[in-house]
């Protein structure tokens, strides 16, 4: 049977067997396989330097943390914004790793392209359209989470308006999508990663940590994700999980961060023999 290709998806869609790799600095997503990983928000220098430091030394390629953060209520923490940015420059310039940040507004996108290496388009606004074009003019690689209510083809849309704009260096991470489950935050949908690989040319990674809601769960989905051909893994560290002002149930501690590396590691090297 031949695949459906997906209509009005042009520059996204799967040509041949030629992929896309995402050069930020020396890391090559699509290539091998690329670890995102710091805390929910950055909270201050002390937490976000040592948990930089951390996942460095673990072997993370990329360092994440939310400035400008979309939380559900009003009366929780909302990011540090701009000094939140500076102080994730200050990381990079100390450790050598990349940033990832996440934008929420089209009016910041230029500056937060000041700080940041990667682009983060939340699942949030996966399908705001206007964001998306701002983000696909500009010079950065975009990170786009999967919506939480949206079908592979909404969000392979959301990639083309992305590209469409201009920029093609676009990472598709799936993050979990609602349904009537609710032991886990989300239910992180793994199928979607080889399904990609049928209908995209785009690298995708997936985040067991918002995917799962539970830190718990968070190394054996990575691993999963691994074994079903994602590209990467964006995963959530804290140095205090207990103190984190956001998502704390689903951080790792810098411990178990470093062991499900090493775990990653290993499984690694076994599905690399299977290919
Ligand atoms: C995040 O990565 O911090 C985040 C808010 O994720 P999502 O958009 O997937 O909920
Ligand atoms: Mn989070």
């Amino acid at each position: 049977m031949t695949l459906q290709p997906i209509k009005n998806i042009k520059l996204a869609a799967r040509d041949g067997g030629r992929r896309t790799v995402v050069k930020i600095g020396n890391v090559r997503v699509g290539a091998g396989f690329t670890v995102i990983a710091g805390p929910c928000s950055v909270e201050n220098a002390g937490q976000l330097l040592e948990t930089a430091r951390a996942v460095k030394s673990a072997g993370a390629d990329l360092l994440r943390g939310g400035a400008f953060k979309v939380r559900t209520s009003p009366y929780t923490f909302q990011g540090l914004g701009v000094k939140g940015l500076r102080l994730l420059a200050k990381a990079r310039d100390e450790t050598g790793l990349p940033i990832v940040t996440e934008v929420v507004d089209t009016r910041d996108v230029r500056r937060i392209c000041e700080y940041s290496d990667v682009l983060q388009i939340g699942a949030r606004n996966m399908q705001n359209i206007p964001l998306l074009k701002e983000a696909g003019r500009s010079a950065r690689p975009v990170l786009l989470k999967r919506g939480m209510q949206a079908t592979i083809e909404e969000w392979l849309n959301g990639a083309e308006y992305i590209m469409e704009a201009g920029n093609p260096d676009v990472i598709l991470c799936e993050r979990g999508i609602r349904t009537f489950e609710t032991y886990t935050r989300n239910t992180l949908d793994l199928s979607a990663v080889p399904s990609l690989k049928e209908l995209t040319h785009l690298p995708v990674i997936v985040d067991p940590s918002h995917g799962t809601g539970r830190s718990s769960l968070v190394e054996p989905m990575g691993l999963a994700a691994v074994a079903c051909g994602a590209d990467g893994l964006m995963v959530e560290v804290h140095r205090n999980p207990k103190e984190a002002l956001s998502d704390k149930d689903q951080a790792l501690s810098i411990r178990q961060f470093g062991s499900m590396m090493g775990r990653i590691r290993q499984l690694r090297k076994f599905v690399e023999g299977l290919r």
